[in-house]
């Protein structure tokens, strides 16, 4: 028997094969993340794929059966995959895996147009925690939804294919910029410096010779989604970096993409039980909106959804909802932070997670003395390690950075409140939040793993 505990190297660890279907997987992974930069594009990806897997529409109104495999697109945002399963739901309680599919990113303003020095803008008010000054200087693309009066949307993607233009935050030149490097980085460049060029080309034929090139970009705008100024504000578009996941090191064992938080735990979690049609268990995944600004609103994780949901389901089978819920067990798939060298001094080295080391399992998250998290009971805990060693998944543990740095949460907390066993178990990320973030192919592959030994 081994005494002492030492990390384990899932890629150290893989033969031949197990590595192709790591590689294999990362494919997969990169086509659904490019397809999924926002909840509303990940909505519709689930939608596709859940058909494609016998999926039919859920109602509230309707009477589940063993077997029956159902999806809920909660206002174009947030998805629920439901399978019912053989087992008896009261003894058994239902397996959940709940990741986010909102990312951080630039929204637009509700009056986001204006024109200055022959460019045209759109002012932004940033969605998350972002470090601003990374976003200037890179392709944005735009995406999202205009609602036209009497009810009708125009959905947008402009930006990410090769043909599209895209658009661009400006920054100061390092020649100019003594005064703004003397800044903190927090001050380096102001929420409302995020304006996005999105035109030059003044309409020859305006009167108004002031705002020509807002008028020009108008004109195109209405030309192609036959919309005015006025339905902006009644619209949600965001600025999102433009372009596709890329494999990253000569050995393209890591991929570099914007958005890995959440989707990086997201596919996972779609694939695990969309793979486990024959496990007795009744499963619910649910991709959720509004994590990077609280979990609020209809489509948050603190909705009442979930509960519906779950009642809904209970009430088909005749089981009391209460008893279903104590008897439920959760995974929180949620990124973490993975160590990084080049900023040791922010992580304790001991109990960090690492690229390469398999899915991340945190029993607990928050900040300043493990404030405002969901601590996973040690039971727990134990049963999900039980878990994965039995289906050989290779896993690891840590915190998110050393005591008083700084911290944070997830949803865990939010189905843990529920009266729900919760256990947040996600994959490493280096540069989280950032444009374009790095991961590793051994670990959402790792996540993929364990999400199925949860299922089954
Ligand atoms: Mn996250
Ligand atoms: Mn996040």
């Amino acid at each position: 028997m081994e005494l002492k505990y030492t990390r384990r190297n899932v890629f150290k660890e893989a033969d031949g094969k197990e590595l192709e279907k790591i590689y294999s997987f990362a494919e997969d992974y990169k086509e659904f993340l490019n397809a999924s930069k926002t909840e509303r594009d990940a909505a519709h990806v689930a939608e596709e794929l859940a058909k494609k897997h016998g999926y039919a529409p859920f109602s509230f109104s309707e009477k589940l059966k063993a077997g029956d495999k159902r999806y809920f697109i909660n206002r174009f945002k947030n998805v629920f995959f439901i399978k019912a399963g053989t087992e008896n739901i009261e003894e058994n309680g239902v397996r959940i895996l709940v990741a986010h599919v909102d990312s951080p990113r630039l929204d637009l303003k509700p009056n986001p147009m204006y024109e200055e020095n022959g460019l045209c803008y759109f002012k932004t008010h940033y969605y998350g925690g972002i470090k601003k000054y990374q976003w200037t200087t890179i392709p944005l693309a735009l995406h999202g939804v205009i609602m036209l009066p009497g009810g009708e949307r125009r959905e947008i993607c402009v930006g990410e294919d090769e043909g599209d233009p895209v658009f661009y935050i400006t920054d100061l030149l390092p020649h100019l910029g003594a005064e703004q490097s003397s800044k903190s980085a927090a001050k380096f460049i102001d929420g409302e410096s995020l304006n996005a060029v999105v035109g030059g080309l003044p309409a020859v034929d305006d009167e108004d010779e002031k705002e020509a090139v807002k008028a020009a970009v108008l004109k195109l705008l209405n030309k192609k989604y036959g919309m005015t100024e006025y339905d902006l504000q009644c619209s949600e578009l965001c600025f999102v970096p433009a372009g596709k996941a890329r494999d990253v090191g000569f050995d393209s064992s890591l991929i570099a993409a914007y958005g890995h938080d959440d989707k990086v735990c997201a596919y996972p979690e779609m694939r695990a039980i969309l793979d486990s049609e024959n496990s007795p268990h009744t499963i619910i995944t649910v991709f959720a909106d509004k994590e990077e600004v609280g979990s609020d609103g209809t489509t948050g994780m603190q909705s009442k959804i979930i509960s519906d949901i779950l009642e809904t389901v209970s009430a088909s089978f005749g089981a009391n909802p209460v008893v279903v819920r104590y008897n439920s067990k959760c995974i929180s798939a949620d990124v973490t932070g993975a160590y990084d060298p080049a900023y040791a001094s922010a992580y304790e080295k001991r109990n960090s997670t690492y690229v390469h080391c398999g899915a991340a399992v945190s029993k607990y998250t928050g900040s300043r003395g493990k404030v405002s998290t969901n601590d996973a009971p040690a039971e727990y805990a134990g049963w999900i390690r039980d878990v994965f060693d039995g289906e050989g998944v290779i896993w690891q543990t840590g915190e998110l950075g050393a005591v008083d740095v700084g911290g944070g949460g997830t949803v865990a907390k939010y189905v843990a409140n529920l009266g729900i066993d919760t256990i947040d178990v996600g994959v490493p990320v280096l540069s989280m939040h950032a444009p374009c973030e790095l991961i590793s192919k051994a670990d959402v592959y790792s996540l993929y793993k364990a999400c199925l030994a949860f299922c089954k």
